[in-house]
């Protein structure tokens, strides 16, 4: 007896010890990521394994924010922060350049990672700029996909295989809908999408050899179509047939409504999700289940 009760003994320090190696093993990292398809990139490849949070309130115009000190503190903290470069994420370079390089995060600047392609104006002309909306083309976001799952890794060790299984899983899902985009595409009657509306989705077209038209070229929720321009995209919606224009999630014009109401043609929504609200992400909004939401946006559009 006396020796089983020492057995028990025993096998429970075992145990103990066991446990809190594990607790000492689990490194919670933080992430910090700009904007919302950064955000759902890191919350799926970390899992339960990183608290993740988005810099920018939800429902923000991304092309205005201002950060907060508490913002520049988040920032400071966590273990990796990410974010777009370009344009609109000029603030960051000001940011990193004030941290102590030595006590930073690691830093994720996305549009290094990916071939740039030129802004164009509504009649296709190219400017000097990059554009910025990179993740807008399935195939970039793999890719992006793919250097979070290694900056995580990177983070921590012991658990590449946990960060290796949800990337593969995300990237086989988005591949999935890319494959149901590419096929509405294929056995559309037109080949031609009229976005009544601002246009951040040069690599999401590029990436599907998809011709475009749009109201206004960028990404300004501010600008306003000419009245020329209004009526050329009237007269294309009307000789093509069109049964429906693009208007984006979000908006802050009425340009494809109106459009709509003058050519009897129907609205439907593309999410570029740059601008996601706090509602869409409460219901459980995620780049791929927006991206499927898109699949029959240019499903319709294209009929
Ligand atoms: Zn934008």
């Amino acid at each position: 007896m006396k020796r089983f009760l020492s057995l028990i003994f025993i096998v429970t320090i075992i145990f103990s010890l066991t446990a809190c190696t594990k607790v000492e093993r689990t490194h919670r990292i933080s992430v910090v990521a700009t904007i919302f398809p950064y955000y759902d990139f890191a919350k799926n490849v970390a899992g339960d394994y990183a608290d993740v949070e988005m810099l920018l309130p939800a429902g923000s115009d991304v092309h205005s924010f201002e950060p907060t000190a508490e913002d520049i503190k988040k920032i400071q903290n966590c273990d990796l922060f990410i974010y777009n470069g370009g344009e609109s994420d000029a603030w960051v370079d000001t940011i990193l350049e004030s941290i102590d390089k030595g006590n930073g995060p690691v830093c994720m600047k996305m549009m290094t990672y990916i071939k740039g392609l030129k802004e164009q104006d509504e009649n296709h002309n190219f400017g000097d700029e990059y554009d910025e909306h990179i993740w807008t083309s399935p195939r970039n976001a793999s890719n992006l996909l793919g250097m979070v799952e290694s900056n995580l890794q990177r983070l921590d060790p012991a658990n590449t295989s946990h960060y290796e299984e949800n990337c593969k899983k995300y990237a086989a899902e988005i591949y999935s809908i890319s494959q149901t985009i590419e096929q509405n595409i294929k056995s559309a009657k037109k080949s031609r999408i009229i976005v009544g509306d601002r246009f951040p989705l040069i690599y999401f077209v590029n990436q599907y050899d998809l011709r475009w038209d749009c109201a206004f070229p960028g990404c300004s929720t501010e600008t306003e179509p000419s009245l020329a321009r209004m009526s050329e995209l009237e007269n294309k919606l009307k000789m093509g047939q069109y049964r429906a224009v693009i208007k984006l999630a979000n908006s802050g014009n009425n340009v494809a409504d109106t459009l709509a109401e003058d050519t009897g043609v129907k609205v439907v929504t593309f999410y570029d999700c740059e601008n996601v609200t706090q509602e869409e992400i409460d219901h459980g909004a995620t780049y791929a289940t927006l991206m499927v939401k898109n699949a029959y946006a240019i499903k319709e559009a294209l009929s």
